[in-house]
């Protein structure tokens, strides 16, 4: 019987993770098959229910789902329960377990696709929703010297910034805008961007979220936005001096840790990302 996988989301018709995973089970020949499933959140308890029995083997789950899912979930893995959010689920028999996958996929884009080491670094993360508080609980477990988090919202930033606070010393939290952000932004290592500021069919298209503030030019700048793939921060970075990273890295890398949560197998990541790379140029 056909093995089936998919990805819970409302809406999702711009989702490449169709392309990607099912090109990685095609090159093992695995008789599986990877669906996008667009589920309404009055729908999700249901959908999610149905994963319990086969041939369901898990799922993946994007916006905005990655919190409410957990109420409908067995067992929360420690990542996820602390990022607070889910990104992929796995069954073993009739029970469901939820992981988080953004913090390891962030991570291993940094270093092997930005060339970038963290530990040690200063890091100024945009945003304090769940793609921020992956990337501020990936940092932290990899030993960055001090952080700074700004969100449109402070109390949001705040309010990760003291949750965070007892793992390591030095967290900062500020509005996206003024006279610290940009000090911050004129002296850190690594600058990610954990908002959706820039992302394509959003009301902020066409917006970077440090418009006008000066870039270290020695720093890295990672958009966790890929579509597009050259976002307007990113083109700022480049003409600021400094390096620049692209969200689809770690889409992919999240997507095959994601893999391997399901199939015990080593992800194909080439193969994954020729997949993704050919999924985005027809989509855009
Ligand atoms: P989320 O939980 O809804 O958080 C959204 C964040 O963006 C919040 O910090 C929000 O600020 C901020 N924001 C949204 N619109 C804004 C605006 N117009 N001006 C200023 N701030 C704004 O979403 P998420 O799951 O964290 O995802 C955030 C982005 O990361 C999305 O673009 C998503 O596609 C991307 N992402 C990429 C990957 C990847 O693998 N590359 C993985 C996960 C997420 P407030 O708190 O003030 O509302």
């Amino acid at each position: 019987m056909t093995k089936l996988v998919g990805i819970f989301g409302y809406p999702l018709a711009h989702s490449i993770s169709p392309a990607f995973q099912q090109a990685a089970f095609d090159s093992y020949s695995m008789d599986v098959r990877y669906e996008a499933w667009p589920v309404p959140p009055d729908d999700l308890e249901r959908a999610v229910g149905k994963l319990r029995a086969e041939p369901y083997m898990g799922a993946n789950v994007t916006v905005p789902h990655k919190q409410q899912v957990m109420e409908f979930i067995d067992t929360i893995d420690p990542v996820a329960a602390r990022i607070g959010a889910v990104n992929t689920i796995a069954r073993s028999g009739e029970s469901l377990t939820g992981y988080n996958t953004d913090a390891t996929g962030f991570i291993r884009s940094l270093r092997e696709r930005g060339g970038f080491e963290p530990r040690g670094c200063r890091a100024l993360v945009l945003g304090a929703g769940g793609a921020a508080r992956a990337a501020v609980f990936g940092l932290i477990d990899e030993g960055v010297e001090s952080l700074a988090i700004a969100n449109r919202t402070l109390e949001r930033a705040e309010s990760l910034a003291n949750e965070a606070s007892p793992l390591m010393e030095g967290i900062s939290a500020m509005p996206l805008h003024g006279d610290e952000l940009s000090r911050i932004a004129a002296t850190a290592d690594l600058i990610v961007n954990s908002t959706s500021i820039g992302m394509r069919h959003t009301d902020s298209e066409g917006n970077s979220p440090l418009a006008g503030v000066r870039i270290n030019p020695r720093s890295l700048v990672c958009d966790m936005v890929y579509n597009p793939q050259d976002t307007p921060l990113l083109k700022e970075a480049r003409a600021a001096g400094a390096r620049t990273l692209g969200g689809l890295p770690m889409l992919i890398y999240q997507g095959a840790a994601a893999f391997e949560i399901w199939t015990d197998k080593e992800a194909p990541v080439e193969v994954m990302f020729r997949a993704g790379e050919s999924a985005m140029a027809e989509s855009s």
